[in-house]
């Protein structure tokens, strides 16, 4: 998970794109970079916050009329600052490029590039291969000639056909126009943003969530379906083709706790497939014969899900835990150890709304389970007589493939756990999860477009892309595993 904007138009789009970074720090806290272009590029991109990488002295390095900004959550690559995007190519045309997502076959096509196009990568980012096979491609259908809108569609057609995954992208050609493309199966979000400047000048914005549009104040334009290409112009003028056969299955768990509740993901607002979650989830627990005293939230976003429990049930809301919003997010955090070292200074229980009561729990999902078995023992040493578990996703068993690093199978509690096992573990009296149908349903009934399914895969183990097999699953865990390792 990432997050990026992208800019062309606007008089700063640099310190534009540094603010539409500020408002996806929560995709990715890893690290940040902004590349633009004014007859050269410059290039800031360093590890941690945006705050951090971009001092008014890197700020002030980087200029242009064309801009793109990234944020990292480290997926493939190890996390170190050669890995931070956006990456940057001066041949052919010159290309910057960022994106979210993570590439099934990235050592195949690594492979080839080295071997057919003699392209060596400077790092183990996977934007770096689609960088390369889109140059490669780039180059081969110019033939030395102009870059051209037929030269772009070609390259972007190539690397729908060659590269499995999933991947919203985001870049620019210098000199000639900002370009936006989403793999067939359209997992990661995207969209696109336009505002008429005072001088009647329209200029446009590519971002990961609506929420950076906004922020930055610009209207949606467009939402990028699967297997879409688009290019915007120096004039202003928006492209839009349909190069791949779309087979939509957006990311189900940008839902349940990527995406900022304010954001809409492909006209979805977020906040309302939360709420529906929630109603779900009541549903869930009053089959279950359940009673509770209090539903508290595990803060931020398991929130509109929680309020919705406690209005179905009849049960007081308390907002019996507190959040140090200074302490980053634990799940996008890399290592157990830090995991486990943040949850307390991250959170802090209010014993008076918790003591002598029975508390109904909800978070968003349970992964490996150290954070919820700290914040169980946390409500018991206030005084709490019962806590069980909801979690509004249903039960984590089968990896990411597709730029969620959230484990390795066997570090997964749900892997091959039932419900009363887990609670035993997290020292909960019961945990109840979210049904798989339940949760897609909730994402398709807010829907505007008529949505036939989602990514479930971390789920269900049913990976919509092809190239997922077992020795994808192995390479991609033992990635993890040799990042996890670089990192201590
Ligand atoms: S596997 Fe899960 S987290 Fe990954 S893209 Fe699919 S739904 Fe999202």
């Amino acid at each position: 998970m990432c997050g990026f904007i992208g800019l062309i138009g606007t008089d700063a789009p640099v310190r534009e794109v540094h603010d539409g970074l500020l408002a996806i720090q929560h995709r990715g806290q890893d690290a940040a970079g902004i590349v633009a272009y004014d007859g050269r590029f410059h290039l800031h991109k360093g590890e941690g916050l945006v705050r951090d990488v971009f001092d008014p002295a890197a700020m002030a390095k980087v200029r242009g009329e064309l801009a793109l900004g990234h944020v990292r959550y480290p997926t493939v690559g190890s996390g170190g600052a050669e890995d931070a995007q956006p990456f940057v190519l001066t041949h052919p045309f010159g290309i910057a490029m960022a994106h979210n997502g993570n590439v099934v076959n990235y050592r195949p096509l690594v492979e080839r590039l080295q071997r057919r196009g003699r392209r060596h990568l400077l790092s183990r980012c996977d934007v770096e291969v689609i960088l390369n096979v889109f140059a490669d491609s780039l180059a081969r259908h110019a033939a030395g000639g102009p870059f051209s809108h037929e030269v772009y569609r070609a390259a972007v057609s190539d690397v729908f056909r060659d590269v499995h995954g999933a991947y919203s992208v985001v870049g620019f050609v210098a000199g000639e126009g900002l370009f936006a493309f989403r793999d067939p199966h359209g997992i990661k979000p995207i969209c696109i943003g336009r505002r008429v400047r005072r001088d009647g000048r329209v200029v446009h914005a590519v971002a990961s969530e609506s929420v950076v549009l906004e922020a930055l104040g610009y209207e949606i334009e467009h939402r990028p379906g699967p297997g879409e290409a688009v290019f915007i112009g120096h004039d202003g003028e928006v492209r839009i083709d349909t190069l791949a056969e779309p087979r939509f299955r957006p990311c189900v768990f940008e839902f349940v706790y990527f995406a900022r509740p304010d954001s809409a993901l492909d006209g979805t607002s977020v906040y309302r497939v939360r709420e529906r979650m929630g109603r779900a989830l009541a549903d869930a627990v009053r089959r279950r014969g359940i009673e509770a005293d209090v539903v508290v939230p595990v803060p931020e976003s398991s929130r509109p899900a929680a309020l919705e429990m406690a209005r179905e049930l009849g049960w007081p809301f308390r907002e019996a835990l507190v959040k140090n919003r200074y302490v980053g997010r634990t799940f996008i955090m890399p290592g157990d150890g830090a995991r486990r070292r943040s949850v307390r200074h991250k959170l802090n229980v209010i014993a008076s709304e918790v003591r002598g009561r029975r508390v109904l729990l909800v978070d968003d999902s349970i992964v490996r389970g150290t954070t919820s078995r700290q914040i169980v023992a946390m409500l018991r040493e206030a005084g709490a007589t019962e806590v069980v578990l909801c979690s509004t996703a249903p039960p984590l068993r089968h990896p990411c493939v597709y730029g969620i690093d959230m484990s390795t199978r066997r570090e997964l509690i749900a892997r091959d756990r039932d419900e009363a096992q887990i609670a035993e573990l997290l020292g909960a009296d019961r945990v109840v999860y979210q049904d798989l149908d339940d949760l897609v349903a909730a994402v398709r009934a807010e829907s505007p477009a008529d949505l036939e399914d989602t990514c479930h895969a971390c789920f269900s183990g049913h990976y919509p892309t092809g190239g997922v097999d077992e020795q994808a699953l192995a390479d991609v865990e033992l990635e993890r595993l040799e990042a996890e390792r670089e990192r201590g």
